[in-house]
């Protein structure tokens, strides 16, 4: 499973998609043969391809580490990439990596097992963050701000250890849009999650493939897929209030409006920074007028 393909990044294919499931990865057997399941995972597939070429993510060659929590986004993540590998559409080396951070009642079982029978090359780390967690915050807090911030810090660890350029996160369209919102109402600034980051170091990039996809769709593949699902509340810790004050916003909207969450990721790809606040970004004191150069407020 580790070798490196080196076929070029979407090269012309006719429709590398349109042929039924016999021809997709292993991991597809048990999925169902319907037109409708057929059509979610081409629109998931068309999606991460487009997230990858537009933010130029894959270098042929390159090693990436695959965050896999046991989340349907991740599951659903690592299925669709070695999908793209497997029709020679990512030129890249896949290593799925979990990190069991010790949460109580985490089944440590489920993971490895999945990932051996499905033949994936993969890592399982103990790294025991949850005590770090608890330890430093007092009851009752949110932890999952710390408890991601120190999974990210050993994912990074783990990855240049791997020799992996990448770290690949299952970020997708919903998670991307309720950070934006929350960085508008809480943070007074616009941003949202980048499609591709360099880490502070400068040795690691994080890339999130998912960033065009649905939740919804994803949910679906999840369950048509049967991916064995570890809930995230083990640990007893919630989101965050704002979070999912954001999500229930969203929903209310696509439910009342149809199509706007797609409207709004790609809102996030067409900037008009003239038409905006920040003379960081437009450089509003420069504005001349063209014929003269003088007489500026004429
Ligand atoms: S729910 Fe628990 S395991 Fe998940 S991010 Fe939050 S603190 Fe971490």
């Amino acid at each position: 499973m580790n070798e490196i393909a080196t076929p070029a990044l979407f090269e012309a294919h006719a429709d590398p998609l349109a042929e039924d499931l016999s021809g997709a990865h292993p991991l597809f057997a048990m999925a169902p043969r319907s037109v409708e399941f057929n059509k979610l995972r081409k629109r998931l597939i068309r999606n991460m391809r487009e997230a990858i070429e537009k933010f130029g993510m894959a270098r042929p060659g390159e090693r990436w580490l695959v965050a896999i929590s046991g989340g349907k986004d991740s599951y659903g993540m690592l299925a669709l990439l070695l999908d793209l590998k497997w029709r020679g559409l990512l030129p890249v080396e896949l290593l799925a990596c979990n990190l069991d951070q010790g949460q109580p009642n985490f089944p440590k079982h489920i993971l490895p097992e999945w990932l051996t029978a499905s033949g994936i090359a993969h890592r399982i780390e103990y790294k025991d963050t949850y005590s770090i967690v608890t330890d430093k915050l007092p009851q009752g807090a949110t932890y999952c701000s710390l408890c991601s911030r120190l999974r990210r810090g050993n994912l990074y660890r783990i990855a240049r250890e791997e020799g992996c350029s990448a770290l690949v996160l299952g970020h997708h369209r919903e998670d991307s849009l309720e950070t934006f919102f929350m960085n508008l109402f809480h943070g007074g600034k616009l941003a949202a999650m980048p499609p591709r980051l360099m880490n502070d170091d400068g040795d690691i990039e994080v890339l999130r493939p998912m960033i065009y996809c649905a939740e919804p769709d994803l949910e679906k593949f999840a369950e048509h897929m049967q991916f064995p699902i570890i809930p995230c509340d083990l640990c007893g810790s919630q989101e965050g209030l704002e979070r999912n004050a954001m999500k229930a916003m969203l929903n209310d909207i696509e439910k009342r409006m149809p199509g706007r969450k797609d409207v709004m990721i790609r809102a996030l790809g067409n900037v008009n920074a003239s038409h905006l606040l920040d003379p960081r970004l437009f450089d509003f004191l420069g504005l001349q007028k063209a014929s003269t150069g003088t007489g500026a407020g004429a």
